[in-house]
């Protein structure tokens, strides 16, 4: 029987795993993927979100009729419009001025107002999307600035969600868990939880994008969206996100956008998720691992986000030559890369 719910709300959180049958064939050990675009609002930003509005609450600084703000133009973005507007706030994201239209349509459609600002500035000049963010929430009466790169409720759904169902999903026969790391809240609540039940018994991976930061590359730009860490040149953050726990993670796979946007492909055709980017180079991620496994391991990949959304870049045949990512006969086929 599946689920009644009251409210779209209590349905956030609870996804599937499903076994990378063929994808995983063959490697040392079992690949599993929690499928988080099947929450709700379409991502893993979702539990994110409500456990950043609930804790607001908690705390005081988002009481009846106050207003959510947020720069985002995507996943949390999502998230804080479906949460805040169930329970009865106004929400107004900020979005770069580089954001696809799409986003912002989708934000509208859930009832957000979309605040435009640039990004392509010093930091500190106050046009700059963050600062114009920052000034809003000074100025409306009631604001409260969700800040989802420091707010510890956003690791913190993690610990209390995502972690205990993958435990109980593999009745704590886990041993890898695999994922990207953009604030880093999934990575640092789920690895730690896992971590902390196992007796430190589950490895934790980072799959990182091959010039991000957070692996030890150079920070210079890459094409998958969401993940890592990279410099821009007008905007250098000197210091990690307060929601990433660099202890957790054990280990990075530096991941290639070309390995990651072909995985993320091959994941749709052939296990028929249709997921984005960042799952390209977490599951890419988790391949490698598991080749290097046995039969006693078991890996688990967290899968962030909906190919939807990006039907015109990773999922468009067109887009994919454009960029040189499909110009090699055969390229398609990842294990011949991995192999
Ligand atoms: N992938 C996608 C598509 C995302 O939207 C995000 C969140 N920015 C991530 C990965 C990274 O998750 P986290 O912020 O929890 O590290």
């Amino acid at each position: 029987m599946a689920a009644v719910h009251d409210n779209v709300v209590d349905a956030i959180g609870g996804t599937p795993l499903f076994r990378l049958a063929r994808l995983g064939a063959g490697l040392g050990a079992p690949v599993y993927a929690k499928a988080e675009f099947l929450s709700i609002g379409g991502s893993v930003k979702d539990r994110a979100a409500l456990s950043m509005v609930l804790a607001a609450e908690r705390e005081g600084l988002l009481r009846p009729g106050g207003t959510i703000i947020e720069a985002t133009s995507g996943n949390t973005g999502i998230g804080l419009a479906i949460v805040g507007r169930q329970r009865g706030y106004r929400v107004i994201a900020g979005v770069s001025d580089r954001s696809a239209a799409e986003k912002s349509d989708i934000l509208r459609a859930y009832g957000a107002e979309v605040v435009t600002a640039a990004t392509a500035l010093p930091r500190e000049d106050p046009a700059h999307l963050f600062n114009v963010v920052e000034r809003l929430a000074a100025e409306i009466p009631g604001a409260w600035l969700a800040n989802q790169y420091d707010n510890p409720a956003n690791p913190d759904a993690h610990v209390r969600t995502t972690g205990p169902e993958i435990w109980e999903q593999t009745g704590g026969r886990i041993t890898h868990f695999v994922a990207g790391v953009g604030t880093g809240g999934t990575i640092s609540g789920t690895g730690g939880y896992l971590k902390q039940v196992s007796g430190g018994a589950v490895t934790v991976v980072g799959a990182d994008p091959q010039s991000s930061l957070y692996g030890g590359g150079d920070g210079s730009p890459y094409f998958v969206e969401s993940i890592g860490h990279f410099l821009h040149p007008e905007t250098v953050e000197d210091r990690w996100p307060q929601a990433y726990r660099e202890d957790v993670v054990d280990a990075f796979e530096r991941v290639p956008d070309r390995e990651s946007l072909l995985t993320a492909r091959q994941l749709a055709r052939t296990e028929g998720l249709l997921a984005g980017p960042s799952s390209g180079a977490a599951v890419a991620a988790a391949l490698r691992v598991a080749r290097r496994l046995g039969p006693d391991d078991l890996v688990v990949v967290l899968l962030p986000d909906s190919g939807r959304s990006y039907l015109s870049k990773v999922h468009s045949d067109d887009w994919m030559r454009q960029w040189g990512f499909l110009e090699e006969p055969g390229a398609e086929t990842v294990r011949s890369l991995l192999d």
